[in-house]
């Protein structure tokens, strides 16, 4: 197995006071769904963000395909942006533009930034942002404006946005927590199915326990900034769920005991 994506000693700290994360280790091979969980405030977001430098971490080596994200220079961080895909809890789209253009957008890495500016595409570029878009189900969408979409409908344009990019990973910020629990269920087979059929690796934050241990190979799970369970789903005893979440398990557990669903 070949390591795509590597956490070594990466800690960060917002301002002066607040450590979000510390000394955070982990690997994550290529072709693998690795879920993060962890009660809201213990780190995701900011540990997803660090490895295309949304956010940049204080300290550590953050390696993506053997090189250190942290130490390269502009030029080869727009390259790295392109073999990252990013999906967002908001979608992130141009609402006022249509399903087609959103699309087209994921290629603006590989463009000057008149070419992006003008917004020329060239036709293989349209063909490939068709064909992404039929395989997330939306062929009849293509013409529509993104502000006329449902909630799930706009997660499947930012899948498409990213695939477009021609990514090895995806990395997803909270993809369904704006979601109904049809939609999100939709969106994780997409997001499951391009893991298996295309190798994307993929990389989700989640807050649904039950989500991650359905969809994932392994879970990473975070508490206060550090790795707290890093193992199989089968691996995740009640115990160890009690360890991530501290006392908001229970409110993640039904009156059985069991997972809540969505
Ligand atoms: P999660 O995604 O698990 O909810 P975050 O990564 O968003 O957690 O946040 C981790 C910690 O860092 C929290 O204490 C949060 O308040 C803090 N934090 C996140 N973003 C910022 C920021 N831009 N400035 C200051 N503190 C932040």
């Amino acid at each position: 197995m070949t390591t795509l994506l590597e956490f070594k000693h990466v800690s960060k700290q917002y301002g002066s006071d607040t450590k979000a994360l510390s000394n955070v280790n982990f690997a994550v091979n290529e072709g693998e769904f690795v879920s993060v969980i962890g009660p809201s405030g213990a780190g995701k977001s900011t540990l997803l963000r660090c490895i295309n430098r949304m956010i940049e971490a204080s300290s550590g080596e953050i390696l993506f395909d053997n090189k250190n994200v942290l130490a390269i220079n502009k030029k080869e961080l727009k390259r790295l942006r392109t073999r990252i895909g990013m999906i967002f809890q908001h979608y992130n789209l141009v609402n006022r533009l249509s399903v087609f253009e959103n699309v087209l957008h994921g290629r603006l890495g590989y463009k000057s930034t008149l070419a992006g500016v003008l917004g020329i595409y060239t036709e293989e570029e349209k063909v490939k942002a068709y064909g992404v878009l039929q395989i997330l189900g939306l062929e009849e969408q293509v013409y529509k404006r993104c502000d006329q979409l449902s909630g799930g409908q706009k997660q499947r344009v930012g899948i498409a946005r990213a695939l477009i990019q021609d990514p090895k990973m995806l990395l997803c910020d909270e993809p369904i927590a704006s979601l109904d629990p049809n939609a999100s269920k939709v969106i994780m087979e997409h997001l499951r199915n391009i893991c298996s059929t295309m190798g994307i690796t993929v990389v989700v934050n989640l807050h649904q326990v039950d989500v991650a241990l359905k969809y994932s190979d392994r879970i990473i799970g975070v508490n206060k900034g550090t790795v707290v369970y890093d193992g199989t789903p089968e691996g995740l005893t009640k115990e160890r769920l009690h360890h991530i979440y501290g006392s908001e398990l229970d409110e993640l557990l039904d009156s059985n005991g069991g997972l809540n669903a969505g």
